[in-house]
């Protein structure tokens, strides 16, 4: 790593990986960089592309896999999509979605109150919350205003 500006998430990736005995690639490095800089939950085939540019070798099982371990090892979340690719998350605290249903963004929102939704009864009485979200499905502002 050269001495660019790094995003503090970046920092940790290292160790995280440490943690988690994956081995620290530029690639995988790369891969998790562009991840933390977007801001559309991107699919697999979205970084594919962008991560290509920079690793022309990159195969899109190579992205496709370590997208998912970085899921798996908590430093990416899936977003929650009904059918279609699985869109990924860089932001593994709480937070909420707008979805439009027109152009497929997930768009993030936060809301403390939201963060802590009283569960009902009946829901608690035979289900163990593990997390919660709300998702707002609609029309975003570009859709909206595009004739
Ligand atoms: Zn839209
Ligand atoms: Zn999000």
């Amino acid at each position: 790593m050269q001495g660019q500006a790094k995003h503090p998430r970046l920092e940790r990736f290292a160790e995280i990986c440490k943690a988690s005995h994956l081995k620290v690639t530029p690639q995988r490095m790369a891969i998790y960089r562009e991840l933390l800089i977007s801001t559309e939950h991107p699919t697999v085939d979205a970084m594919f592309q962008i991560v290509k540019k920079e690793f022309p070798n990159i195969s899109y099982d190579t992205v496709s896999r370590t997208m998912l371990t970085f899921a798996q090892i908590g430093i990416a979340d899936i977003a929650e999509v009904y059918g279609g690719a699985k869109r990924f998350d860089p932001d593994v605290a709480d937070h909420h979605h707008l979805h439009c249903v027109s152009c497929g963004n997930i768009i993030d929102f936060h809301n403390d109150q939201y963060n802590n939704l009283d569960i009902p009864d009946e829901v608690r009485q035979n289900f163990r919350v593990l997390s919660s979200r709300v998702v707002f499905k609609g029309i975003c502002e570009k859709c909206a205003t595009t004739p």
